[in-house]
This record gives structure tokens, C-alpha cells and sequence, in this order.
């Protein structure tokens, strides 16, 4: 085990962290779950807060807005150094420059209160309704370890950085209390994997992002999110990822999954030890790498040389056991892609054929509400949907087929 690193210090609730926790949790984009360790223990998000901070103003204001007063590049500098990019803008929203002045873009025209909640219940959407919570001592703390933070303020406020009318101690307040917020691997993992799913929650199917927000946010990411080392991190790594000084990470392999990492002890740059062990060698293993050509390359070819049969039939396996397995998030993911929900496997038998006599009432329901699929298609044997529920005694199911039947003759 990496016992490498040093918790952070400058606030007790960071102080006090033990330095042997550890958790790993994993999202996939069609909402599959794993995770290993002490992944229900809370920690402060930090400067994983920034992403989502950004992500927030883009998908509100639009890009141009925002970045009429932020750049995106990384600044060479440590997070929180007192330094503007040559337009006197802070460089990215990823250090504290930036993500101070997010939070000025961040719904101006309400109440600090009022404010908080609005970000407060994004971030809750974003992790699909799991784990979060406000965390008034870290709050304190953080107010009264700011010093620095106050500096930058000030600083952009002299360099007239922030829009007319901010008001620099609720501008602070709200980043002191998004740095605050406490929240768990698995529910990290649920923002990561949002994330990599283009902006729609993996667990509730909210479309909760654009995305061209999706796309900026994790350029920058990728670019400028572990701090000074986010350089090498691209380089080893490859993929997107947001560390935060409680030892942190989210990393989102885009189309696939989002995982999140804690253990507090952090190397040099601010970033866990363990974490950063744990990408680079996760890396080894899947080849995620964006710039893992080689093994991309191979998986293509071996895509493009199937045959249009090989494609259609792997469609229709995956539908028909979707709906088999009585998967109702996997089922709406292949709809939200596009996936044809009514197509016939050789036997002829539909999705809702299996579900019906499966016994899936869920996912019938979600084929005849949501899908629109035709129930009166026939299996190469002449059933229908609604006999096959018969068949295998699915009442609920069978009730609900021969309502739908019967409306069609009234009609
Ligand atoms: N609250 C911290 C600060 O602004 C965030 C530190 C971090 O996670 O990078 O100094």
C-alpha cells in the first residue's frame, strides 16, 4: 500500500483526516456500480467544487459569456498564486482565480441564500440525488484560513476582473462554502460519470448538462485540473480529472465511466498519492489513455470489418437483455442513443415480447409510455406481447396489455 504523502493542514477537518482511508468507487455511463473501500465516508469535494462551479456558469451563461472574464490556460503557477493571463484575466477556472470568479458569474441576480441553494441543488443533481451535504465547520474554517483567497479577491477587484455590482464577501462566502460541501466516492462517482455520459445523470436520466458545457469542462480539466501537475497527469494519463487538497479525484473516461478516488495524504503538487497511483496504473491496465491510438486503432478496425448482420444482431442482443435482465436504466440508455426499441431479434420477438413474459413491469411500461413500441408485433410463433404474458401468468402485465389492446379498438 502507497503510504506516501502528508494530509493537508491548513484547516483542522483536513488536519484530522486519516491518512489510512481509502475508497474507490466506479460509474459507467449506462449506471453499473462498483466500488471498493471506505466509499461512504464523507470528505469535503474542495476544489472538485471548481468543475462543477464552471460547468454551472457555462451551462447558464454560455461559453463566450464566460469567458469574457476567464481564460482557459493553464497558468504555469501554483493554484492559489495572485496572477492574472496577460488580458488580466484569471488563466482558468480550475485555480482559485478562476473559480472566485465563477462564483461572481454565478446567478448574480439572486440572494446569497437563495444562490447557495441553486448551486448546491445542481451539484445534488449532478450525483443524481446521492450524498452531499453542507459543511458549516469546514466553511468556518476554510473563512478563517483565507487569508490568500481574500488577497486574490482583492487583487482582481483592483484589476476590475468581476462584473459590475459583485459583491466580493458573498463572491468568498459562496466559493468558501462549495469548497465545503461534503460528499462520498460514490457519489463523486455519480458526478464523474454524468460527466462522461455528455451531461446526463446515469441514474436518473437527467439531462442536467449541454454538451458543448460537457465538452469545455472537461478540455479544461484535462488540461488544468491536477494542478501543477496536471501536465504529466495528460501525459501518463490521458484522461480528464479534478483533484481536491482532501484527497479527492474525480476522473471521467468520456462515453464509459466516472470514478472517484479518496485517500487525504497528498504528494507536492496537492494531489493524493494513492489516487495518482491509481490512475496511472489503471491506465496500464484498460488502455484508456485519449491518446492510445494503437489499441484504438484495433478495436475500430475490428468494428468497421463486422459485417452490417454482426452489428444488427449485437443491437438486438443487447435490447432484447435489457429487457430480459428487467434493466430499466440500461433499456432508457439505448433509447436516449437512438437504439430502434421495437426491432425483431430472428424469432421475431421484440423487447417487450421478453419483458412481458419476463414479468418486467417496469420496463413494459417504460417500452409502451416512453418508447411507443408496437405491441401487436408477432414472434415467428404468432404471438403477441399480451399472449405471452398470458402464457407465463404475468397478470399485472397481461391487464395492462389488454388495456391498451381494447383503447385501440375503441378509438
Ligand atoms: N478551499 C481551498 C482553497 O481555496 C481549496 C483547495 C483545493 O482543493 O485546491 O484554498
Amino acid at each position: 500500500m502507497n503510504k506516501n504523502g502528508k494530509v493537508a493542514t491548513y484547516i483542522p477537518i483536513l488536519a484530522r483526516a486519516d491518512p489510512d482511508s481509502w475508497g474507490v468507487s466506479v460509474c459507467t455511463v449506462d449506471g453499473q456500480r462498483h466500488s471498493i473501500g471506505d466509499v461512504k465516508d464523507p470528505f469535503t469535494i474542495q476544489s472538485v467544487s471548481k468543475t462543477l462551479t464552471y460547468a454551472s456558469i457555462l451551462n447558464d451563461r454560455g461559453s463566450e459569456k464566460v469567458h469574457e472574464y476567464i481564460g482557459y490556460e493553464p497558468s504555469g503557477h501554483s493554484f492559489n498564486k495572485i496572477r492574472l493571463d496577460v488580458n488580466g484575466k484569471p488563466h482558468n477556472p480550475m485555480i482559485n482565480t478562476g473559480a472566485i470568479l465563477a462564483c461572481s458569474l454565478l446567478k448574480p441576480e439572486m440572494d446569497k441564500r437563495q444562490r447557495f441553494n441553486y448551486v448546491k441543488n445542481k451539484f445534488q443533481n449532478l450525483a443524481g440525488g446521492e450524498f452531499m451535504r453542507k459543511n458549516l465547520g469546514a466553511f468556518l474554517s476554510e473563512k478563517d484560513n483565507a487569508d490568500q483567497n481574500f488577497a486574490i479577491a482583492y487583487y482582481m477587484k483592483a484589476n476590475k476582473c468581476f462584473p459590475e455590482g459583485t459583491i466580493l464577501e458573498e463572491v468568498l462566502d459562496l466559493y468558501f462554502q462549495l469548497c465545503a460541501i461534503d460528499i462520498n466516492c460514490e457519489s463523486g462517482a455519480v458526478i464523474a460519470a454524468t460527466l462522461a455520459n455528455g451531461g446526463v445523470c446515469p441514474i436518473t436520466d437527467d439531462h442536467l448538462l449541454r454538451s458543448e458545457t460537457v465538452q469545455d469542462t472537461l478540455s479544461l480539466m484535462f488540461s488544468c485540473g491536477m494542478y501543477d501537475y496536471s501536465g504529466q497527469f495528460a501525459f501518463k494519463v490521458g484522461l480528464p480529472a479534478k483533484s481536491g487538497v482532501s484527497g479527492c479525484i474525480i476522473l471521467v473516461v468520456p462515453k464509459v465511466m466516472g470514478v472517484c478516488l479518496w485517500s487525504p495524504p497528498l504528494d507536492q503538487w496537492g494531489n493524493s498519492c494513492r489516487g495518482i497511483e491509481f490512475c496511472e496504473n489503471f491506465n496500464e491496465q484498460f488502455h484508456f489513455h485519449n491518446f492510445d491510438i494503437g489499441k484504438e486503432m484495433t478495436l475500430r478496425q475490428r468494428h468497421t470489418s463486422r459485417s452490417k448482420y454482426q452489428n444488427k444482431a449485437m443491437e438486438v442482443v443487447k435490447v432484447l437483455f435489457g429487457a430480459f435482465k428487467g434493466d430499466v436504466t440500461a433499456m432508457r440508455r439505448y433509447a436516449l442513443q437512438g437504439v430502434e426499441m421495437n426491432q425483431q431479434d430472428y424469432d421475431g420477438r421484440t423487447a417487450l415480447h421478453v419483458a412481458a413474459a419476463e414479468g418486467h413491469l417496469n420496463v413494459v411500461n417504460f417500452l409502451l409510455e416512453e418508447c411507443h413500441v408496437d405491441f401487436r408485433l408477432k414472434d415467428r410463433w404468432g404471438y403477441t406481447p399480451l399472449e405471452e404474458a398470458k402464457r407465463f401468468g404475468k397478470k399485472d402485465i397481461e391487464e395492462l396489455l389488454e388495456q391498451m389492446a381494447g383503447y385501440e379498438v375503441e378509438t
